[in-house]
């Protein structure tokens, strides 16, 4: 079987408050430059461009969970069937919860 640990960075991630609002880039390590950020949300996608907008955040992975509402307490679209789900940590310094969340925009598009 597929392993449970997520080790696949950078990943899309779907952050329902500001300053993301929307789909975002998530990725490994606190303290990266901007060109890493961009780096890095080039290697999700080279179509996409970061806004410059990032945090330092503490997550958790649940590989397997289906009712996220209850069990994190967020409002998710996948809420009722089996999915992945990032879950925020207090700040600590274990390094494998340390993660930077970027905006990013279509290179094409406008924000
Ligand atoms: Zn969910």
């Amino acid at each position: 079987m597929s392993t449970t640990k997520r080790d696949k960075y950078p990943e899309h991630i779907y952050l329902d408050y500001p300053p993301f609002n929307g789909w975002s880039v998530i990725m490994r390590g606190h303290g990266l430059t901007p060109e890493q950020v961009e780096e890095q949300v080039k290697a999700f996608d080279p179509g996409l461009t970061s806004t410059g907008v990032t945090e330092e955040e503490h997550f958790g992975y649940m590989p397997r969970v289906k009712n996220c509402g209850d069990r994190l307490g967020t409002n998710c679209d996948q809420d009722g069937e089996w999915h992945g789900h990032w879950y925020a940590l207090k700040a600590n310094p274990d390094p494998s919860t340390h993660f930077t969340l970027a905006a990013y925009k279509d290179a094409e598009a406008s924000l």
